[in-house]
């Protein structure tokens, strides 16, 4: 079993080519996305701010939703992902769905992706969810409990009205926790190529 900095090595190694990837996908499917504003959804159109709803795009999918090629990235620890039949994913501001999994729910936890990615951007973004996966799982995934947290309170009628702001404080926090290591994994390397 590699340690943190292999992981982060491999991880940040990747970022490159997983960006090039991830920019191409949003091209692609950028045409087809519908604006989140344009679904009228009634919880939603409440808790989120107009210029968010208008930015964040979904893309309904029949089949299959389009996961990272982390095989040819060299990230061979992220297949778990692919075994967990995804039913939605957001990059930046794209968020793509399972045509029978397009909920209000369902979009309202990918808004928090959005949000995330716009709070951290794209490479921290990346490597705090990567790092969170490799060291916690999917579920555990503190990007995803931050996510998973408030749809429950929302599902709950129980969402705070700060919850926006707790969201960008808390994946602050995240990427925060993750800075001691990252340093590490840093130090660590420099011996190495010593
Ligand atoms: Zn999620």
């Amino acid at each position: 079993m590699p340690g943190f900095a292999a992981h982060f090595n491999a991880l940040y190694s990747a970022l490159p080519l997983f960006i090039e990837w991830m920019n191409r996908l949003l091209d692609n499917y950028r045409k087809q996305a519908i604006s989140v504003a344009d679904f009228g959804f009634r919880k939603i159109d409440v808790v989120y701010p107009p210029n968010l709803r208008k930015q964040a795009g979904i893309v309904s999918l029949k089949e299959s939703i389009p996961l990272p090629p982390f095989k040819k990235l060299g990230l061979v620890e992220f297949n778990e992902l692919e075994q967990l039949n995804a039913i939605g994913v957001t990059y930046k501001d794209l968020i793509f769905l399972l045509e029978d999994h397009l909920t209000e729910i369902n979009c309202f936890h990918e808004m928090v992706h959005v949000v995330q990615w716009k709070h951290l951007g794209v490479e921290k973004f990346l490597v705090a969810y990567g790092m969170g996966l490799i060291m916690n799982g999917y579920f555990e995934n503190p990007l995803e409990q931050i996510a998973y947290n408030y749809q429950q309170k929302l599902e709950a009628n129980a969402l705070p009205m700060n919850f926006l702001e707790e969201t960008r404080k808390q994946t602050d926090g995240i990427w925060i926790s993750l800075n001691p290591l990252i340093h590490l994994s840093e130090s660590q390397q420099a011996q190495y190529s010593k």
